[in-house]
């Protein structure tokens, strides 16, 4: 009896093994979608934040351009006042001149501005294009063993539970039907420790009746509430409980 409780916690630890790598199963793909969409979204950040950096430089090269063509009017006027007669004439031609300086000198600030524009939108590119070489880095770094560890999965997931089919085979058929349906319906845990006189499975308080049949180990102990098979821990056992 003894090595079929033996037997029972091998097989145990088999599934929680194949517990983690189902959970694995449901994490690595996502972390794998993480550090691509990481990617994309840098990529899509350096993508507006140069898209804002044209349009101010578009907008810069505009108000330069009207600089350029009032600082050429200015000299044409500049040229034509010494052809001009009348006063009238003199004075109108000198407070449009005025004007174009106005003009210019209101451009000039909003140039200035968008210097600091351009810049600040330069030190935001720069923090994009960074971002983007960490998480092509970090995709490189990650991504290959990620597909290997997803692609491994299966097979290990069959390897264990190959290792523990074959401990089955070696229990009573009732016994392995049952071990199954509690691995099914009972979270992956079928065999569970009794923990100080309580179910190490659902908590609840075993009879004394029952810890004294746990410790002789002459048959096998069921959890009267949730039905799981409970074991004292073997007095050399190094098996980890998790
Ligand atoms: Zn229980």
């Amino acid at each position: 009896m003894e090595s079929q409780l033996r037997t029972l916690e091998q097989m145990q630890l088999l599934d929680n093994k194949i517990g983690r790598y189902r959970v694995l199963q449901q994490e690595l793909p996502k972390q794998l979608s993480e550090i691509n969409e990481q990617v994309v979204q840098a990529t899509a950040n350096l993508l507006a934040s140069e898209s804002e950096k044209a349009e101010i430089n578009k907008k810069q090269r505009a108000l330069e351009g009207e600089v350029d063509t009032f600082k050429n009017q200015i000299n044409k006027y500049g040229a034509q006042l010494s052809e001009i007669k009348t006063n009238k004439e003199y004075k109108a031609l000198n407070s449009e001149i005025a004007y174009l300086k106005d003009k210019i000198s209101e451009i000039e600030s909003q140039l200035l501005a968008l210097m600091d524009e351009e810049s600040e939108a330069k030190t935001k590119n720069d923090g994009f294009k960074k971002a983007l070489q960490d998480a092509e880095a970090n995709k490189h770094a990650k991504e290959g063993d990620l597909k290997a560890q997803i692609d491994s999965l299966e097979k290990e997931i069959e390897d264990t539970r190959a290792q523990r089919n074959k401990l089955a085979i070696t229990l009573p058929t009732p016994l392995i039907k049952r071990y199954g349906n509690l691995i099914k319906h009972k979270d992956n845990l079928a065999v569970v420790y009794n923990r100080d006189g309580s179910c190490g499975g659902c908590g609840f308080v075993l009879r004394q009746q029952m810890r004294i049949e746990l410790q002789l180990r002459e048959k096998i102990v069921y959890c009267e509430n949730c039905g799981r098979i409970i074991l004292d821990r073997f007095p050399d056992d190094s098996a980890e409980e998790d």
